[in-house]
């Protein structure tokens, strides 16, 4: 454990302003704007023995950011965005640690973070409006506010096959890689999973490995990413207008700098459409492929079933062996994250890789030799779990938070989960959860970016009216929550089994999770809100007089 003295049990809790849980781009940029621009007392906390995050723990073979870079990063400090050098469009994980290490250093946040440290728990006071945190050190704290930047996609989903611990070879999870990396050379190996991390492990490990078998679920529809260098001319365009920049990152639907469609795909003719969709193809970028062709994918059957229809074309076209490209061909409608990947399905053309389909041969369970399924067993040496993540509230919901009237998190979501805003739940009073529960669906930094300016806003209110805490109430949540309901239900992407309404994890909700309005209307939502006094919110005056 490093960082600032800690106490134990029997002795008071420390006292501070704020708790920020994990150390990813939103912890960092909570605790910048915490601490150095509002002046706040504040210590960070991560389990990871590094910061990053994400970036931390994801440096699996192939990993990569799918957002074009010069939108996945932050924008409040154009000094830090003109002098850090990017090397690509897509840049790979050890590029993106940097960049988040530069940034704890930059602003001096390693002296408030402490490293190695998980909280198990944070309960409200209501006797004082303070939320007591304790670390698995057996720290104690007590602050005013706590915002939690735990992860959308961080607490790792790994299913547990009969026989898992039986296995005499190796086992990796793509998002707790050994960070010294391993060698794959001379290996037989199997790749479960092919989601994001699995169609960046697939492709990348294929050509090192001795031999490769793919298990697969999901048929993926993967668009070309075209890694390469930042377009030059494109760089020079934001420098030039990096306010304007930045305002229509914010503006737009998906938050990725690039220009959205606005035309439906039923106003052109099929041969328009046909060069629209190989134009994007050529240009590369699963959200570009999903967004910038058309303004309807996402939500009317015409126009999701003509990018299905080229996408399936083109794997026909890539794929020589017709039995794999079947298997490879997803028959559900593209209404996921979407995926971007160079390489992959040209992966599935190389001697050394096989592809299982595990929906019509289930795997039964993994035996001492590999992974055995109904009709064969594959005697591997390493197996990759590349199956994602309990994804928007599985970090949440292993801290044991405990509110007003004593109420545990865990029984105000158990029939799902439920926000204001995406950041703020009733009951749990000066606790911000950044990219919570029906927050937007969208690339994240530059909503990070919006929702701490908000977060801000809101204490600094706090401040100026004397009141002690802020929270949504219960009908306003609802409120949004049927909102996001209404929203979501308009769209494809509730047709779909995916991590996005979480249905890749057994046993939990199946439910909407996202506000899918895009980043812009979202940012009018926050803007509304502050501007007229955070109507539906309540507030509470100080518990006690200050010391
Ligand atoms: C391979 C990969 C590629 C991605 N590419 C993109 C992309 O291109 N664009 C995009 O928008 N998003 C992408 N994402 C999503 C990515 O997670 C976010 O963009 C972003 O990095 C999340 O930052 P964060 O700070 O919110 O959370 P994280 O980076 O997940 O950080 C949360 C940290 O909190 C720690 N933590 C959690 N609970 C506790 C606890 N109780 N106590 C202490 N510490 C705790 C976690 O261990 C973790 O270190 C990608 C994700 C992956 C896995």
């Amino acid at each position: 454990m490093s960082g600032p003295t800690d106490n134990r049990d029997g002795v008071e809790p420390v006292e501070l302003d704020a708790v920020v849980i994990g150390t990813g781009f939103a912890g960092l940029l909570a605790l910048h704007v915490l601490r150095n621009d509002l002046g706040l007392d504040v210590r960070a906390f991560d389990d990871a023995p590094g910061v990053g995050g994400t970036w931390y723990w994801n440096c699996y073979p192939g990993a990569r950011a799918d957002t074009e870079v010069t939108a996945y990063c932050y924008s409040f400090d154009r000094d830090l965005f003109d002098t850090w050098r990017w090397s690509e469009r897509y840049p790979r994980q050890p590029e993106i640690l940097a960049y988040l290490n530069h940034v704890a250093d930059r602003y001096d946040l390693r002296r408030s973070i402490t490293l190695e440290t998980r909280i198990l728990s944070a309960t409200f006071d209501e006797d004082v409006n303070r939320w007591l945190v304790v670390t698995d050190a057996g720290e104690r704290l007590a602050a005013r506010f706590l915002i939690e930047g735990v992860g959308l996609l961080s607490s790792t989903n790994m299913p547990a096959f009969p026989g898992q611990e039986s296995f005499t070879g190796e086992i990796f999870h793509t998002a707790r890689w050994p960070q010294s990396g391993t060698s794959f050379a001379g290996k037989r190996v199997g790749v479960i999973g092919t989601g994001s991390s699995g169609v960046q492990v697939i492709t990348e490990i294929a050509p090192e490995a001795d031999h490769l078998t793919v298990f697969q679920r999901s048929a993926q529809y993967s668009v070309p990413a075209r890694h390469g260098a930042i377009d030059a001319d494109f760089l020079a365009s934001i420098r030039a207008d990096y306010e304007g920049y930045w305002q229509h990152v914010r503006n737009s639907i998906t938050g990725f700098g690039f220009a959205e469609s606005t035309t439906p795909a039923s106003a052109v003719s099929d041969e328009e459409r046909e060069a629209i969709f190989e134009k994007w193809w050529n240009h590369g970028g699963g959200f570009q492929f999903m967004f910038a062709t058309f303004s309807d994918i996402g939500v009317d059957l015409f126009a999701n079933n003509a990018a299905t229809d080229f996408i399936k074309r083109k794997i026909a076209e890539t794929v020589t062996d017709p039995e794999t490209a079947r298997m490879l061909t997803p028959t559900d409608l593209y209404a996921k994250r979407p995926l971007c990947c160079d390489g992959y399905f040209e992966t599935y053309n190389r001697d050394n890789v096989a592809l299982v389909d595990v929906r019509s041969d289930p795997i039964v369970e993994i035996t001492p030799r590999g992974v055995r399924t109904t009709n064969a067993e594959y005697d591997l040496d390493v197996i990759v779990f590349a199956t994602g993540f309990d994804a928007v509230t599985g970090n949440t919901l292993k801290i044991a938070h405990t509110g007003r009237g004593g109420v545990d998190l865990a029984d105000h979501w158990a029939h799902r989960p439920t926000t204001h805003l995406g950041l703020m739940t009733s009951g749990f009073p000066n606790m911000f959860m950044m990219f919570g529960p029906m927050g937007p669906f969208t690339n994240q930094p530059p909503a990070d970016e919006v929702q701490i300016e908000w977060i801000a806003d809101a204490i600094r209110h706090l401040q100026k009216t004397g009141m002690d805490t802020i929270e949504p109430a219960a009908e306003t949540e609802s409120a949004w929550v049927a909102t996001c309901d209404e929203i979501g239900n308009s769209t494809l992407f509730p047709k779909v089994d995916s991590w996005i309404n979480g249905a890749n994890v057994p046993g939990k909700p199946v439910t909407i999770m996202f506000y899918m309005a895009g980043l812009g209307a979202y940012a009018e939502r926050l803007r509304e809100a502050k501007d007229n006094d955070y109507p539906g919110f309540r507030f509470t005056a100080p518990a006690r007089t200050p010391a």
